[in-house]
């Protein structure tokens, strides 16, 4: 049974890489019929928040990626909330050191650091070993430890040979020998390192894949080693390249919104951001583009992911969205956009008129919130003051006579109306047409004139007449 997970350290927004990976770990499992694992990686106690964790999950939530264990829900290999996993994590420590593959350091962190400084001073990488630590384990040292009520940090003997790991996504890679010196795996508080918690939960959770992002690459040689350590089978691991902006640099802050929360306020439809990112490094062998999450499910293979960087393209996110907002279901784009909406202060009159509206000015629309300009005079009377001859002015006021006294709700009656108003009087129609726009409207351009005048219907079309010609 295919068993992945999704490992965020809740230290921010849920981010384009993060969601990526976590999206390629969901159509991995469910392409396998696995199990997809949510576990928090918070660790690291002075950065994780726990607003952060819910913000991640609700995120998650709304892209549609549902997990089947996970610190909310549980499962059977829970805690999965590494601050809840300590007493495992040194359990598994001891058992190290008891196997002679790690030790004891009673060096406080002072010292450790000035023996980096020392061996940076000798132009060295500074690669511990157990022999540099063992002056500090004296008895006087272990007595002032218990006194103290402190315990050592416990470090890995990181075997001195090369190791080569077969990465699902880059092929092989080796770590040649001495790459990497020894690293400690609890800090004398018992919190893990990333590199232990991580390998003695995936151990334990018994992930079978590792999808992650290349920014892990070099943890994965320390990981391996530890494995090895345990006597355990190592998960496959893949490590999917980075995303870059359109100038081929790193994706920041400096190319626009880097997280999902943004995009989601922004306007962006789940279904959109989910196609999008899925194309971030992954095609289907039929280089489809428009793939709804089942489609991509049944297409998803580790092997089509590219071992070149991604390139995040903004505009393409923006035609996506679009090709969206147009084609998703009409009822649940109305549901969509209500939260926009209430922010805004737009009162739809019904569902049904909402939905039309959006149906007439969804062809203008990248975004949801491009739906506030875009369809504002639906909601909102423009302010509008005419200055057009006697000859429109009472051509427009017949019409808004001839719409008070016969309200219709049929569009090709309302139609009618207009037009036989137009020809009993001797006013240009292009011309009137286009003062009626700018009097709907407060343009000189939009949607169709007769969707517009349909949907404001008889009474405003005939109120926003007079307004105008008052005003
Ligand atoms: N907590 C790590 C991160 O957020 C997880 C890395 C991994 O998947 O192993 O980058």
């Amino acid at each position: 049974m295919v068993r992945v997970r999704f490992a965020p350290s809740p230290t921010g927004y849920l981010h384009v890489g993060g969601a990526r990976t976590a999206l390629f770990n969901y159509l991995f499992a469910r392409h396998h019929d696995g199990k997809f694992v949510l576990r928090i990686e918070d660790t690291d106690i002075a950065r994780s928040e726990k607003i952060f964790e819910e913000n991640l999950m609700k995120t998650l939530r709304w892209l549609g990626l549902n997990w089947d264990e996970g610190p909310d829900i549980g499962g059977p290999y829970g805690p999965y909330r590494q601050s809840e996993r300590l007493s495992i994590y040194r359990e598994y420590a001891d058992r190290l050191v008891r196997l002679g593959k790690a030790y004891e350091v009673y060096a406080y962190p002072e010292e450790i650091e000035q023996i980096r400084e020392q061996l940076l001073s000798k132009d060295q990488a500074p690669h511990y070993t157990r022999e540099l630590f063992e002056p500090f384990g004296t008895t006087q040292r272990k007595r002032e430890y218990e006194e103290k009520g402190l315990r050592p940090a416990i470090y890995f003997s990181m075997p001195r040979k090369t190791i080569v790991h077969e990465d699902l996504v880059k092929g092989t890679v080796v770590f040649s020998e001495g790459s990497v010196g020894d690293f400690a795996l609890l800090r004398s508080n018992g919190v893990p390192t990333y590199n232990f918690a991580c390998v003695v939960d995936d151990m334990l959770m018994e992930i079978t894949h590792v999808i992650r992002g290349d920014d892990h690459l070099p943890n994965t040689v320390k990981q391996l080693a530890i494995y090895e350590a345990f006597g355990a089978t190592t998960p496959k691991i893949g490590h999917v390249s980075t995303i870059l902006g359109p100038d081929g640099k790193k994706l920041s802050k400096r190319h626009g919104a880097t997280s999902i929360e943004e995009y989601q306020a922004q306007g962006y439809l789940p279904e959109a951001v989910v196609n999008y990112l899925a194309l971030l490094g992954w095609s289907s062998a039929d280089a489809k583009e428009i793939m709804s999450m089942e489609e991509m499910i049944s297409k998803f293979s580790i092997d089509r992911v590219s071992k070149n960087p991604a390139i995040f393209d903004p505009v393409k996110l923006n035609w996506m969205n679009g090709y969206y907002i147009r084609n998703i279901d009409q009822k649940r784009l109305s549901q969509i956009v209500q939260p926009f909406l209430a922010k805004w202060n737009f009162t739809p009159r019904d569902s049904q008129w909402l939905e039309e509206v959006l149906q007439t000015v969804k062809d203008r629309m990248h975004t949801l919130k491009d739906f506030q300009n875009a369809a504002e005079f639906f909601f909102v009377r423009p302010k509008v003051s005419l200055s057009v001859n006697e000859d429109l002015k009472s051509a427009l006021l017949l019409c808004a006579q001839q719409l008070e006294s016969s309200p219709q709700s049929d569009k090709s009656q309302l139609v009618n109306v207009i037009r036989t108003v137009v020809k009993s009087t001797k006013v240009n129609a292009k011309e009137f047409y286009t003062v009626l726009r700018e009097v709907l409207t407060g343009r000189k351009e939009g949607p169709e004139l007769v969707d517009v005048v349909y949907l404001l219907g008889a009474q405003e079309t005939a109120a926003r007449i007079r307004e105008s010609l008052e005003g």
